[in-house]
């Protein structure tokens, strides 16, 4: 074989035992009582984040945000995208209520893993010098005139302890970011510094978490969307709030009354079913004891934890016979989309779960050992879809208590994005499940919950619109 063995495994007993697979079914169980604790600890956590801060594991952090989009909203608009494997830049020109989008184009790159261990002027000068490029590409149906200043909406999807709509401090990095330099400082001042270096005109009018992006996007089109969770590399969700429910806001100046709070539950931890294999990835990882429900239900992580499953079924004799490839002890290894793909083989002897096998991990495997495998990957997912519809009803509910009706008696919509959400079916419908089972298919029917397209990048620069320095009335 082409893969080196590094480590003989004493038993090759048959797989047909497999007592590995059924305690990691029993540790991963997600049973209606555990949901239920799950969504009351969630909305228990939100309260006591509303609080005050530093009490509680969700930060609830205000976002500024007390204005939504109306679709009245004029002009030419960038956004920058940055917070998982991909740096976005956009631009839209707004045509007001009749014309709505009147042109958008974009551009991505991935993020170089070397600027994740940087320092933070490397990684915001590739910021900078990526939107450079782009603004250079401007003409045809986009129009500001020349010696105007562009403005952006920063989507920035990381915890900012927001200080305005247009500034903020990071409070840590999350998803394997681990640039030097950047933690306690104003991204947007990180950001207006790369700019001038590249001598652009531009300036942020906006700086977002992708979930509030998402959640502007989508309420652009649909007013009676009124959360957003992202599903990615990283999670977390956002919801429309009154002022009123907000004991630590210091002064008040939302004209609207309500204003959206970025709730950052990636940080949530509170009686979550987990495994030792989830403990072994969190000491390991370079943020142990954070983002715990993060690292149970997001797309950066699920892949891994299949993967620690696999090698100790593997050690323990219970799959892939006498040997334990390199490739199957290299961390992330096993990413979230193997696993995924793995779910869509329906074929008889799941073929294409063995050549990701092989080509993934370097194992050799027969059709009994493929069905464990499937069997780990679906027990992972479950769990991570069937959690966070539970976080999603935890959300819901917590608003419709305070509101009594105006959540549950209508049609309320939560704006979903993230590429896992996107792309693993098996996972959605585990997450549909979830809440259904939780709401009861009386409340279940009026809660929509569907994927918004690119709502997070048309969404920051929809909000660098709504809070403009500059008149777009031409
Ligand atoms: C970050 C959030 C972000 C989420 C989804 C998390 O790791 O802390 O700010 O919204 O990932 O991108
Ligand atoms: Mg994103």
């Amino acid at each position: 074989s082409r893969h080196r063995v590094i480590m003989a495994v004493q038993s090759s007993s048959v797989v047909s035992a497999a007592p590995i697979l059924t305690k990691l079914k029993k540790d991963c169980a997600t049973p209606l009582p555990v949901l239920r604790h799950v969504a009351d600890a969630m909305a228990a956590d939100m309260r006591a984040g509303l609080v005050a801060d530093g009490v509680s594991d969700l930060k609830m952090i205000l976002s500024y945000v007390d204005t939504l989009p109306t679709g009245n909203e004029k002009g030419l608009f960038y956004a920058l995208d940055l917070g998982g494997t991909n740096f976005r830049v956009l631009r839209v020109q707004l045509g007001g209520k009749e014309e709505r989008v009147i042109a958008t184009e974009f551009d991505q790159v991935s993020i170089p893993p070397e600027l994740m261990f940087g320092t933070s002027e490397e990684l915001f000068d590739f910021i900078a010098s990526g939107l450079a490029k782009f603004a250079q590409t401007e003409g045809g149906d986009f129009y500001l005139p020349q010696e105007r200043t562009r403005e952006i909406g920063f989507t920035f999807s990381f915890p900012v302890k927001q200080t305005s709509v247009d500034s903020g401090i990071l409070i840590k990095w999350t998803k394997g970011f681990a640039v030097s330099g950047t933690a306690g400082k104003d991204v947007v001042a990180c950001l207006n510094e790369a700019m001038e270096r590249q001598g652009l005109n531009m300036r942020v009018s906006a700086l977002v978490n992708d979930t509030v992006a998402t959640l502007a996007g989508a309420r652009y089109w649909d007013d009676d969307v009124m959360v957003s969770v992202i599903l990615g590399t990283g999670t977390n969700a956002c919801y429309v709030e009154s002022i009123g429910a907000i004991p630590k806001l210091q002064s008040n100046d939302s004209k609207s009354g309500r204003t959206i709070v970025n709730t950052e539950w990636g940080a949530f931890s509170n009686g979550l079913p987990l495994t030792e294999f989830d403990r072994e990835m969190d000491a390991e990882s370079i943020n142990p004891g954070e983002q715990i429900f993060e690292k149970t239900i997001s797309g950066m992580y699920l892949g891994e934890i299949v993967r620690r499953v696999l090698i100790k079924m593997a050690q323990g004799g219970e799959l892939f016979g006498n040997s334990i490839s390199e490739k199957l002890m290299t961390p992330f290894a096993l990413r979230t989309p193997d696993i995924c793909a793995m779910q869509q083989d329906t074929s008889k002897d799941l073929g294409h779960v063995g050549s990701i096998l092989y080509d993934v991990l370097g194992v050799s495997s027969n059709t009994a050992e493929r069905q464990i495998v499937v069997e780990v990957c679906d027990t992972i997912a479950e769990r991570g879809g069937r959690l966070a519809g539970a976080g999603i009803v935890g959300i819901l509910e917590k608003m419709e208590e305070d509101s009594k009706g105006l959540i549950f008696g209508k049609r309320t919509v939560v704006a979903m994005d993230g590429g896992l959400y996107e792309h693993y079916p098996q996972y959605r419908s585990y997450l549909q499940e979830a809440v259904d089972e939780l709401l009861g298919s009386e409340i279940s029917k009026n809660i929509v919950i569907e994927h918004t397209k690119d709502g997070s990048g048309i969404g920051a620069a929809l909000l660098a619109a709504t809070n403009s320095k500059y008149p777009h009335d031409f």
